[in-house]
């Protein structure tokens, strides 16, 4: 029996700062982490792909996936639904793998306070404001608009950082994965995250 449960990475931080890349880095690196792929209403950008990016859904199908208890949390996103599911979290958690996940500040304390034992939350922070500007700018993605309001909500989430166990910046994008992976391989230590060497030990 696996007595070992699965650690919670939540990464959150402003749009734009490079969660998706760091999170790709520690991948690369990390050949036992998984990523807990979302649902969202937001239409497919090109380069993503149903159930690797998202699983895409119209509103309707967002609302009855909370009405079946699927969704374990969601947000809304400048305009958009965005939500984490049982299926892609709790099994894999139980059965001892480890998960990470990109969310909103929101939906980090969420899954901190339903996984209080199982997750530790990370905060990424651009190098400065206008760094995050110039990538989202670089990105060509959004409207005037809504880059506006992509950089209003990322002053706002700026604030939300002390609410995180960790902090990281996204200067660079082959350190900063080392960096979480530290993170995650200490916490992979803890004492209390390993019951099975306890139980090896007979001090449970
Ligand atoms: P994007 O549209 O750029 O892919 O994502 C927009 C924002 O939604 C990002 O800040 C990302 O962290 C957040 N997000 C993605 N999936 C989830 C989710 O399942 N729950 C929550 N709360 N936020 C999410």
């Amino acid at each position: 029996m696996n007595l070992k449960r699965g650690l919670i990475t939540v990464i959150s931080g402003p749009s734009g700062t490079g969660k998706g890349t760091l999170i790709a880095g520690l991948m690369k690196i990390d050949r036992n982490m998984h990523y807990a792929i979302s649902a969202t209403t937001r239409e497919m950008r090109s380069g993503e792909a149903e159930g690797i990016s998202y699983y895409f859904k119209s509103r309707d199908q967002f609302d009855s996936l909370i009405e079946q208890g699927e969704v374990l949390e969601w947000d809304e996103f400048c305009g958009y639904r965005y939500g984490t599911l049982r299926s892609e979290l709790e099994t894999k958690v139980e059965s001892g793998l480890d998960v990470v996940l990109d969310l909103t500040v929101k939906g980090a304390m969420a899954i901190k306070k339903a996984f209080p034992e199982d997750s530790i939350s990370v905060f990424l922070l651009p190098p400065s404001i206008e760094a995050l500007e110039e990538r989202i700018r670089g990105r060509k993605r959004e409207t005037e608009e809504q880059l506006k309001d992509r950089l209003a909500q990322a002053e706002k989430e700026i604030e939300c950082v002390t609410a995180f166990d960790y902090v990281l910046v996204s200067d660079s994008i082959t350190q900063a994965p080392k960096r979480l992976k530290m993170i995650i391989d200490a916490e992979r230590q803890k004492v209390r995250r390993n019951p099975d060497i306890l139980e090896r030990l007979g001090l449970r």
